[in-house]
């Protein structure tokens, strides 16, 4: 059979399906019939088994489907390996409908513009990117314009920067922003996302939101269109679902990279891949979706201005201070919804009735949080009269919505008593019916003398009388039978049916009045889409300043002063996890000094295992903590804006992109020498030990000469070479520390003291010993350790004319 008479002897259901799956040829189509979606075809064989659904056959045609009220799951199942789904829905009531019901593709589901609960994660954003790339190979040079788009929350950003060859930037602000799915006009190379494909488009059609925040940057401008359009085409039915795109200045902002991150352990634990442990886990007491999202921008992107930071710190302080205040407001604001995401269901015309309720409640709890923080000062007082008034849409609401309405809007008591008038009277209509009904009933049994006829319903037959056997010959001649049952006959008449008619319509109509007034309800949210985000943002920056100053009072955290000079003072500093995690008292705190006139780098040697990198690491996190708005875990500090953590600790292995340990190593270095500037810090631990000895040595050693020139960086670098140590000696502004261990009995202590002065040894064969290394491994080891320190003295008494050599 040919495909044209395929196509001539189908049925015109199918063939409506064919016409609409003409047009999403990529997507599994999911076809709305009745309760089910059902899905026919190729994309049933390919959507089946992983559905784990049968696949049956209708005239021919391989289909599975689902139950549309749990489509949410299947459709989980279907993004998970990367497939995109197009929503087919009944666009008339089937019951009003003459002929086939007109379907029409309302939706098209990709990973980065979801709105369903259910698929999303209430503490993260879930983002779309669009890339648009400038390539200028003659300079080997290029500029990259990245979006971000969150149809979810409608937030929306743009930037633009000058990358390099492999695009490391801009896979550097990806790893960022984490997104969930990646558009790009233009080639970029598989690197920039190694767990993301990325999808290639052209010209997509479609007019623009208002760009007029990126009026000089047209790359971040074209990426800005291109994710704008792309979202429409995925919604095309939905209301604006997100404001004019933001100009995104990533000079304004800390700057962390992907691998910093992973290295502090700020978002996420890389061994358990979950937030245990992290800074976040010890920071976040958000008691909302938004603000729990939200403080995870603010440590993504810790801020550089001081105004900026004092005024997150004053906040913060009075909160401290009012702590009455802070459990009031906190209360305040604990149970209010995602406002964001029930407003952009809402926006697509999938807002059930239970959200708007959330909805309402959720304005309710903002409103008094912002009456209660409006007489505070400077922040908190701007973010509280932020929140507009939204006093008479809250009744308006609460007029409209049921107090307990399902969730589902086939059933009805979405719309409260009372706030329609015509549908008032539909629902008194089908309520009195009832009583029309037992009326009836008590008037045939009467003429009848059947004593046991009762008026019965099943939504097969409609309303009936059910006659038992016995009495069937007093059945009145004009009664037509429907049913015969065992020990019963089932019939009806005239008038009954009539007023079953009654009866349903006003039910039926009522229904489908609820739906419209629902309808009107969602658009009068919409309509006031501008304002509820506003809303839900100052909430949201309002639960962070709360979240910020719980635990700085649990914590006992310290405020630090904020300068604009180059200088990092900590005060019996501790680190905010590994303190949780040890035994309570046993923690001991260090201090660190850092300057470019003074100290300017640290070299760090002590045993394994003594808390080098937990030295390293809590001081990184302080100056992020400090300049995210935070309190700081230490006594006193007194923190120089910093401009950039950059860190290279640990193996990291990067394998899955085929580069060996040592590689990564030196790339993470490389990078770091090169984007250091004064006010950055630098984390440097173990630097050189992917290659041999002496290799290692030389790299590390010519690393710190390097960091020790201009622009002078703050450095803090931990090392088992004792060989560096003497640099301390050698080189201005570069001091050596070590932390305390003392040897007793043949085995080690660890202090965990950072005091001045090199080690004096690394304790790695009493480590090893301690481990349970064999005793004659840990003797033969001694021995040749000895061996070796004697020979590699006589190196070091020759290293001084080997600096003079190098320096000539
Ligand atoms: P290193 O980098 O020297 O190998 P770590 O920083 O990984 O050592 O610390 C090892 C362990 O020592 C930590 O997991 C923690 O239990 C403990 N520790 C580190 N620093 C301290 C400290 N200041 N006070 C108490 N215990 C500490």
């Amino acid at each position: 059979m040919s495909a044209v008479s395929a196509k001539e002897n189908l049925t015109p259901l199918m063939k409506q399906y064919e016409d609409l799956k003409a047009q999403y040829l990529e997507e599994i189509l999911l076809f709305r019939l009745g309760d089910f979606y059902e899905i026919f075809s190729d994309d049933a064989k390919k959507a089946a088994p992983i559905l784990e659904v049968a696949l049956t056959q209708r005239q021919g045609v391989p289909m599975c489907g689902v139950p549309h009220h749990a489509v949410a799951r299947y459709m989980a199942k279907l993004l998970k390996k990367r497939l995109r789904v197009a929503v087919a829905e009944q666009m008339e009531d089937p019951a009003l409908a003459k002929g086939i019901v007109k379907r029409q593709v309302v939706r098209v589901i990709s990973p980065g513009t979801l709105l369903e609960d259910a698929l999303l994660q209430a503490q993260n954003n879930n983002f779309l990117v669009a890339v648009s790339i400038e390539n200028k190979p003659s300079q080997a040079a290029y500029r990259a314009g990245l979006a971000a788009l969150d149809i979810s929350t409608g937030q929306f950003f743009a930037t633009e920067m000058e990358d390099d060859a492999q695009f490391s930037r801009l896979a550097n602000e990806i790893a960022l922003i984490n997104p969930a799915e990646i558009i790009a006009e233009g080639d970029i190379p598989a690197t920039v996302a190694p767990e993301i494909p990325v999808r290639l488009l052209k010209d997509i059609a479609g007019d623009l939101t208002d760009l007029a925040a990126l009026a000089s940057r047209p790359l971040a401008r074209q990426a800005a269109h291109l994710a704008a359009a792309y979202a429409r085409k995925m919604n095309p039915g939905a209301a604006s679902m997100f404001e004019a795109p933001q100009w995104l200045d990533a000079s304004q902002t800390l700057s962390l990279d992907r691998v910093t991150l992973e290295n502090l352990e700020i978002l996420r634990n890389k061994e358990s891949d979950s937030t245990d442990n992290t800074l976040l886990e010890f920071l976040d007491q958000t008691v909302t979706a938004m603000g729990g999202r939200l403080l995870k921008q603010w440590l993504l992107r810790p801020l550089k201005n001081i105004d900026g930071i004092t005024a997150r710190h004053d906040a913060v302080e009075d909160l401290v201070r009012n702590s009455s205040l802070r459990t009031e407001a906190r209360e305040c604001l604990k149970g209010a919804l995602d406002m964001e995401r029930i407003l952009a269901r809402a926006q697509s015309g999938q807002a059930n009735p239970r959200d708007v309720l959330g909805l309402k409640n959720s304005l309710e709890k903002v409103q008094a949080l912002s009456g209660l923080l409006r007489g505070a000062s400077a922040l908190l007082h701007q973010k509280a009269i932020e929140i507009p008034d939204f006093q008479s849409f809250i009744v308006h609401l609460a007029s409209a919505i049921s107090e307990d309405p399902p969730i589902r809007l086939e059933n009805t008591g979405a719309i409260r008593d009372g706030f329609n008038a015509a549908l008032d009277e539909k629902r008194s209509a089908s309520r009195e019916g009832k009583n029309w009904m037992a009326a009836l009933e008590a008037r045939v049994k009467e003429a009848t003398k059947i004593s046991t006829l009762k008026i019965s319903y099943t939504s097969v037959f409609g309303y009936y009388y059910e006659v038992s056997k016995s009495h069937v010959s007093k059945v009145p001649p004009e009664w037509h039978r429907k049913q015969t049952l065992v020990n019963a006959e089932r019939f009806i008449d005239n008038e009954l049916k009539d007023l079953e008619q009654k009866i349903l319509g006003a039910e039926e109509q009522a229904l489908r009045m609820e739906r419209a007034l629902f309808r009107e309800i969602l658009e009068s949210i919409s309509e006031r889409a501008s304002h509820i985000r506003q809303a839900a943002r100052a909430a949201a920056e309002l639960d962070c300043l709360l979240a910020l100053a719980e635990t700085a009072d649990m914590k006992s955290l310290a405020r630090p002063q904020m300068d604009e000079t180059a200088v990092l003072e900590l005060e019996g500093a501790w680190h905010p996890v590994v303190k949780d995690k040890i035994a309570a008292g046993m923690f001991v705190p260090n201090d660190c000094s850092l300057s470019p006139e003074g100290d300017q780098i640290i070299i760090l040697t002590g045993p394994n295992m003594s808390g080098k990198s937990t030295y390293l690491r809590q001081t990184a996190l302080a100056v992020l903590m400090a300049q995210a708005g935070s309190f700081v875990p230490a006594k006193k500090a007194r923190i120089g804006i910093v401009d950039a953590i950059l860190t290279r600790i640990g193996s990291g292995d990067r394998l899955a992109q085929g580069e060996s340990t040592f590689m990564v190593e030196m790339k993470e270095t490389a990078k770091i020498l090169r984007e250091a500037t004064g006010r950055s810090l630098v984390i440097l631990d173990e630097v050189g030990r992917g290659t041999s000895t002496y290799d290692g040595i030389s790299i590390a050693w010519a690393v710190l000469e390097h960091l020790n020139r201009a622009p002078k960086p703050k450095v803090l670098f931990a090392t088992h070479y004792f060989e560096l140590t003497h640099l301390a000696s050698e080189l201005d502004g570069v001091k050596n520390f070590n932390v305390q261990a003392q040897e007793r009995n043949d085995t080690v202590v660890f202090m965990h003291k950072i005091v001045p002065g090199p080690a004096d040894r690394s304790y790695g064969i009493h480590v090893a010993k301690i481990a349970g290394m064999p005793g004659p491994v840990v003797e033969r080891a001694k021995k040749i350790l000895a061996r070796l320190e004697n020979e590699h003295d006589s190196l070091l008494k020759s290293r001084k004319s080997v600096q003079q050599e190098l320096a000539l």
